[in-house]
């Protein structure tokens, strides 16, 4: 069949919302997919339902948080071929709230049907060594690392990174899981045995002055917008509180985010991409990693930007343009753990510039992310001391 005869009908629903997307933009009344059903798939299915628009999860736990917002819940494994079928049956357009997708599956549905981010873009950021490599041909600065991929390799990787160093497995870390503080040679072999000997980066560890994050949007016709810099402050190895505006030099967060839009640019991404950098002693903003979906960090925006990382989300996928970003107000995002819970909500409520949210999970587990609020205030210094008194009374 030539292009000329083939007609709606004659398409594949995926050449249909490719060309739809890059030419009109998928609107409410539409199906939208996630896969994953945490607490990002939440908030995803909460902004896209706000939107008018049906959203679909695929998500194996059965009481997963975005299972309980969806129109449609498809309970069924990452791999599983007849549900991602399914999935991309009922859906314009699919979406992920987590890298650890596999990317086949994202490849598999990307013949059915319109998927961002796309396969290449997860595979980056699903390996720390290959999305430090990509940043730092982007003209971003990694901080020294060495690629381990066999246990010869763990002596010249000692050589090079030196001591106080970080062992991280390359693939499936978060929240710290998977990372090793090594201080000589013997804790390195060792760790790295813990680590299954799979591949893995050394990393120096740095004095760090502060962490921000920069997050960005792109869509199909290649408009970016950026969120404000956010300065996160971290507890083992989980993020605490996000505080924006960062209290960086302007020239610091510019940079963080011209960093996280060279990114975007380099991958053709569509989606929001959130790029996480440490700020050295010296001043110096060293990329850590990406994490191609909305951003723990990101979840200020819901209370105090225009447009949220996730109405965000729903605007990229669907070719729409970028919402406003404006911070509407200073604020302090804090996490609440399932170390405190369950929490005296009064300590909350009492306050009235405190916005609570919560991912609907049962089960409270130490380290899990249970919800955050955000608290909005004249400036960052009463936001901070409103946030950390009412964390430490939530700790009582
Ligand atoms: P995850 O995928 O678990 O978020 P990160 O690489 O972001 O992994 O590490 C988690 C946290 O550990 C960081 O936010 C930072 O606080 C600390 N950290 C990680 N790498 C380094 C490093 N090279 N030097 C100092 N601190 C680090
Ligand atoms: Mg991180």
């Amino acid at each position: 069949m030539t292009s000329d005869t083939m007609t709606s009908d004659s398409m594949t629903k995926a050449e249909q919302s490719s060309s739809q997307n890059s030419a009109t933009p998928i609107l409410p009344g539409s199906t939208l997919g996630v896969l994953g059903g945490g607490q990002l798939g939440r908030m995803f299915c909460v902004a896209a339902r706000t939107m008018g628009y049906r959203v679909v999860v695929l998500d194996p736990d059965p009481f997963c948080g975005a299972g309980l917002i969806a129109d449609v819940h498809i309970k069924a494994e990452y791999t599983d071929q007849a549900a991602l079928s399914e999935m991309a049956e009922q859906c314009d357009a699919i979406t992920l709230e987590f890298e650890n997708i596999p990317s086949d599956s994202v490849r598999f549905i990307a013949d059915k049907t319109t998927v961002f981010p796309v396969a290449e873009s997860l595979e980056i950021a699903q390996n720390r060594d290959l999305e430090k490599q990509f940043a730092l041909k982007a003209g971003l600065q990694p901080v020294p690392y060495f690629a381990i991929v066999q246990e010869s390799d763990l002596q010249q990787a000692a050589d090079e990174i030196g001591f106080p160093a970080i062992l991280k497995s390359n693939t499936l870390g978060y929240d710290g899981k998977g990372q090793f503080v090594i201080n000589d040679f013997s804790q390195l072999t060792e760790a790295y045995n813990v680590a299954g000997k799979v591949d893995c980066v050394l990393e120096k560890q740095i004095t760090i002055r502060c962490e921000v994050s920069a997050i960005v949007a792109r869509n199909t016709h290649g408009e970016l917008a950026s969120f404000p810099v956010s300065e996160n402050q971290h507890r083992n190895g989980v993020l605490h509180l996000s505080i924006v505006p960062a209290r960086v030099d302007e020239a610091v967060a510019q940079l963080a985010v011209e960093g996280a839009s060279i990114l975007a640019e380099a991958m053709s991404y569509v989606g929001i991409l959130a790029v996480e950098f440490f700020v050295s002693e010296e001043g110096i903003l060293y990329f850590n990693e990406m994490a191609p979906r909305p951003h723990n960090s990101g979840h200020y925006t819901k209370d105090a930007c225009v447009t949220s990382q996730f109405e965000q989300q729903v605007r990229m996928m669907c070719g729409l343009k970028p919402g406003d970003t404006r911070l509407m107000s200073p604020v302090v995002m804090v996490n609440m753990l399932g170390d405190l819970w369950l929490p005296d909500w009064q300590d909350i409520f009492a306050q009235n510039n405190i916005k609570l949210h919560l991912y609907g999970k049962t089960e409270a587990r130490p380290g899990r992310k249970m919800g955050h609020f955000n608290v909005l205030a004249e400036d960052v210094v009463s936001a901070l001391e409103t946030a950390e008194g009412v964390f430490n009374a939530l700790s009582e």
